[in-house]
């Protein structure tokens, strides 16, 4: 009955993680193959905006669903996945952590002065 106390996202994650994991697992290793190095080591997707990825019905960003899936982490719905890197195309698990949106929101304010918006990316 704990179920009810999930938002739908975080039900939805936590079957992917443990009911689905061996396919989670070859989607995130698909998308890691499609992806291209970069010299600092990021993993980046092709295309100009964060790449989603659909999977078992439901829509996500790709860095989150690469995240929860190799951590096996039922993200909620205020962990947000940051990008240790500060490239938001990048999907490489080691670069990707989870934060606050607290947390999102001073490194937004960090990056902003570089004068380079990267979600805009
Ligand atoms: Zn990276």
């Amino acid at each position: 009955m704990s179920g009810l106390m999930l938002a739908p996202t975080e039900r939805w994650l936590d079957d992917v993680i443990h009911h689905h994991h061996p396919e989670a697992r070859e989607k995130v290793a698909e998308l890691l193959q499609g992806a291209s190095e970069r010299p600092e080591g990021c993993l980046v997707t092709a295309g100009p905006s964060r790449r989603k990825v659909r999977f078992l019905g439901q829509q996500t960003r790709a860095y989150r669903f690469i995240y929860a899936v190799t951590r096996k982490e039922v993200l909620t719905p205020d962990d947000v996945v940051r990008h240790k890197c500060h490239n938001g195309l990048c999907i490489n698990p080691e670069h990707l952590e989870v934060g606050t949106r607290a947390d999102n929101k001073r490194d937004d304010w960090e990056f902003s002065a570089y004068g380079v918006d990267f979600s805009m990316l």
